[in-house]
């Protein structure tokens, strides 16, 4: 699941590829830049905002541009070796393929495609709330932002990204688990904002730099989380059946008895 670790792992791995590099070809496959070519422009960084990725580039005249682009789901950007096969993903999913000297970028099914002036990024990414992986990471003003919504549930405040910027599905349902808090408490009701923010920013963190997004520590396969994606199966702290159920416009996980409904 695409989330903020992911994301910014991604951005590390457009940052070693291209970083630096000038660009030799640009395929876009996706109708709104069909007719743009990022060929002598040169990749200046590549950096990640909550689950947002931009990659500012410079042309010869110094004017500078960001792509934008979003995972969503189910996206994926991929560096390849030149002449190395594009294996990750079927090719039909391809929507942008940057060529450098020394690496390839394949971006698959990649959402909200967009190229802006990078002093214009704001109008793509000036909604977010504060960054949990981001470098002026301020949970102060998450713990405002999500305490000025006090009716919403907490499960939705945590997916806002106007709220706090990174955390998915998982890390929500995850989140709420380890602080016994039910999904569907109002914001009003969670007992400890800030440690509920710091708890997110803290998974988050421990997941950076590998592909395997685990809350319990464990990485083989079936024992990565508490409660997401575990629908009926046993609680791991009381054996009670995990449940899954609707919850705005995302299913959520967690478990009736570990966290009680509150008011
Ligand atoms: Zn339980």
């Amino acid at each position: 699941m695409p989330e903020g670790d992911t994301v910014w792992n991604t951005a590390r791995v457009l940052e070693r590829a291209l970083a630096g590099a000038r660009l030799t070809g640009s395929d876009f496959r996706v109708p709104q830049l069909a007719t743009t070519d990022l060929t002598g422009w040169t990749v200046r960084e590549s950096a990640s905002r909550g689950k947002h990725l931009l990659l500012r580039l410079r042309d010869p005249d110094a004017a500078e541009l960001t792509l934008h682009s979003h995972l969503r789901m189910d996206g994926a950007w991929r560096a390849y070796a030149p002449g190395e096969r594009w294996t990750a993903r079927p090719a039909h999913l391809i929507r942008v393929v940057l060529r450098s000297p020394g690496a390839v970028a394949v971006g698959y099914h990649l959402h909200e495609l967009a190229l802006v002036p990078t002093a214009e990024e704001d109008s793509l990414v000036g909604h977010l709330g504060p960054d949990l992986l981001g470098a002026d990471w301020d949970p102060t003003e998450a713990v405002r932002r999500l305490a000025a919504h006090p009716d919403a549930t907490i499960g939705e405040a945590l997916l806002d990204q106007r709220n706090l910027a990174g955390v998915g599905n998982l890390y929500k349902c995850e989140v709420l688990f380890l602080r016994g808090v039910s999904p569907w408490t109002p914001v009003r009701a969670v007992p400890d904002l800030a440690g509920t923010v710091a708890l997110a920013q803290r998974l988050l963190a421990a997941n950076r730099g590998r592909w395997t997004q685990s809350t319990t520590g464990v990485l083989r396969r079936g024992g990565t989380s508490y409660v997401y994606g575990r629908r009926a199966q046993p609680c791991r702290r009381c054996g009670t059946a995990i449940r899954k159920e609707e919850l705005g416009e995302r299913v959520t996980y967690w478990c009736p008895v570990c966290q009680p409904e509150r008011e």
